[in-house]
C-alpha cells in the first residue's frame, strides 16, 4: 500500500485487457447482456463494484464519524476550529474558481467542438436518450435546487436513516454537532472520546487490509470500463474533448496546487505527490473520491504525516464539497457543446459558466458521474443568460449525449484531481493551523 506499484500494474493491466475484451458493436445504454463479452464484464463487475467498492464503501460511515468526532473534539479549542474552517473554506473556493478559469482558458484555446460535422453530431446527440432524460431531471431546481439539497442534507430529520441511506454530507453534520457538544460536556465527555479513538484506530486497520485487494479491485474496474468504451474514442472527434480536460486537469494538478502548496507552505509539493499515489490510483479506479476517502486518509496521515485531528476533518468535508477537476470539467464540457452545435457564448456567458460551475461542483456529490449531472445546472444557467439575447440559439440539452459515452473515462481523473485537492487543502490547513 505503501507504494501504489501494485494499484499502478492493476490500472496498466486493466486498460490492456479491457481493450482486448472491447466490443466496438455495443454502446452505452445497451443492456449489458447483448455484449458479445457479457461474462467478462459480469466477472470484473463483480469483483470491481460488488467486492472492492462495497468493501470500500462499508468503512466510509463509521471512519467519517469516528475521524470528525475525534478531529473536533481532539482540537477541542473553538478559535482553532474556527480558523481551520474559514481556511478550509478560502482553500476549496478559491482553487475550485481557479480550476474553473483553467478549464476554460483550455476549452477556448483548443476548441474540441470545431472538430464535429453536423452529421454526427444529430447521431451522437441523440445517444442515450434515456440516461440523459434521467440526468436532467436530476438536475432540476438550478443552482437554488443544488443549496436547498445541500442545505438539506446537512440537517437530516433521522440521523440513522441518513446513515442508512449513504448520505455522509448528513453525516459530517452530525458528528460536528456532537463533537463540539462533547467537548462541553468535559470529564463526563471522556469514555465516549476514548471509545471512538479506539474505533478510529480498528478502522484505519481495516482500511489497511482492504486495500490489499486494491491492485485486483482497480485491474477490474478499469478494465470493465475500457471493455465498455474502449480505447479507440481517444482517436475519435470526442477524443480532443477529451484531451481538452485531461490538459486543464494536468495544469491544474501539476501547476496550479503545487504552487499553492509550495508556496504557502515551502513544502516539496512533487514528493507529497509521490507519497499519495495509492489514494490517487484507487481515485482512478473507482471514480468517486467518497470511495476513496479510506485511502487518502490513509496516505495523507500514515505516508505523508499529517495531522489526524485536520486529516480527519478536512478529507471527508472535501470529499464532498471539494471538487477542483469537477469543476473544470463542467466548465470545459458546457463551452464544448456549445462549440459543437455552433452556439456563440459572450463574455458575459463565460462568467456565467465560472461562477455556476464552481458552485455546482459544490453540489456535486464525490460519486460517479455526479459531475455529469450538476453540469446540466450551468448549462442551464447559461440558456437562461441567452434566452435574453435577442436572436441567440441556446445550448441543446441533448448534447449531453456527446459526452456521455465517455464519461467514465474523463470521471477517473477528473476524481484523482479532486483527491489530490483535498490531500494539498489537508497539508495546507495543517501547517497553517499550527503556524498559527
Ligand atoms: N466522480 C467525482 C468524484 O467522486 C465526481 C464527478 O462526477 O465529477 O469526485
Amino acid at each position: 500500500m505503501k507504494s501504489g506499484l501494485g494499484i499502478l500494474l492493476g490500472i496498466l493491466f486493466g486498460v490492456v485487457v479491457g481493450a482486448f475484451f472491447y466490443d466496438p458493436n455495443w454502446s452505452v445504454g445497451q443492456a449489458e447482456k447483448l455484449h458479445s463479452n457479457s461474462k467478462f464484464l459480469e466477472i470484473t463487475g463483480f469483483f470491481g463494484f460488488t467486492i472492492f467498492i462495497g468493501l470500500l464503501k462499508m468503512l466510509i460511515a463509521p471512519l467519517i464519524a469516528s475521524s470528525v468526532i475525534l478531529a473536533i473534539a481532539g482540537v477541542g479549542d473553538f478559535r482553532q476550529l474556527g480558523r481551520m474552517g474559514g481556511w478550509t473554506v478560502a482553500y476549496y473556493l478559491l482553487t475550485m474558481f481557479i480550476a474553473v478559469l483553467t478549464g476554460i482558458a483550455a476549452v477556448v484555446l483548443i476548441e474540441p467542438g470545431s472538430w464535429f460535422q453536423t452529421g454526427d453530431l444529430e447521431s451522437m446527440a441523440g445517444m442515450s436518450k434515456e440516461m440523459m432524460s434521467k440526468t436532467e431531471s436530476s438536475a432540476a431546481g438550478g443552482i437554488t435546487g443544488v443549496f436547498q439539497n445541500l442545505v438539506g442534507l446537512m440537517i437530516p430529520e433521522n440521523v440513522f436513516k441518513a446513515l442508512a441511506e449513504g448520505k455522509t454530507l448528513s453525516l459530517i453534520t452530525f458528528c460536528c454537532f456532537f463533537a463540539v457538544t462533547l467537548t462541553m460536556v468535559g470529564e463526563k465527555g471522556k469514555p465516549v472520546f476514548s471509545f471512538f479513538e479506539s474505533c478510529y484506530h480498528v478502522l484505519m486497520k481495516m482500511v489497511e487490509l482492504v486495500l490489499v485487494l486494491a491492485p485486483i479491485g482497480v485491474f477490474c474496474l478499469l478494465a470493465w470500463s475500457i471493455a465498455r468504451i474502449g480505447l479507440q474514442v481517444f482517436t475519435e472527434a470526442i477524443g480532443v474533448y477529451m484531451l481538452t480536460v485531461i490538459s486543464g486537469l494536468a495544469v491544474h494538478a501539476f501547476i496550479t496546487l503545487p504552487l499553492i502548496l509550495f508556496l504557502m507552505t515551502r513544502v516539496n509539493p512533487f514528493d507529497y505527490l509521490w507519497k499519495l499515489k495509492p489514494a490517487l490510483f484507487t481515485a482512478i479506479g473507482t471514480d468517486s473520491s467518497i470511495a476513496t476517502l479510506p485511502a487518502t486518509i490513509e496516505c495523507v496521515t500514515e505516508n505523508a504525516g499529517v495531522s489526524h485531528k485536520t486529516a480527519g476533518l478536512v478529507l471527508p468535508l472535501g470529499a464532498n464539497l471539494n471538487m477542483d477537476g469537477t469543476a473544470l470539467y463542467e466548465a470545459v464540457a458546457v463551452v464544448f457543446i456549445a462549440q459543437a452545435f455552433g452556439v456563440e457564448l459572450g463574455t458575459g456567458q463565460i462568467l456565467i459558466v465560472a461562477i455556476t460551475a464552481t458552485l455546482a461542483a459544490v453540489g456535486a456529490a464525490g460519486i460517479p458521474s455526479a459531475g455529469l449531472v450538476t453540469m446540466i445546472i450551468v448549462l442551464e444557467a447559461v440558456n437562461q443568460s441567452l434566452a435574453s439575447v435577442p436572436g441567440a440559439t441556446l445550448i441543446p440539452a441533448a448534447g449531453i449525449g456527446l459526452i456521455i459515452g465517455v464519461d467514465r473515462i474523463v470521471d477517473m481523473l477528473r476524481t484523482a484531481v479532486n483527491v489530490w485537492g483535498d490531500a494539498v487543502g489537508a497539508l495546507l490547513v495543517d501547517r497553517l493551523v499550527s503556524s498559527e
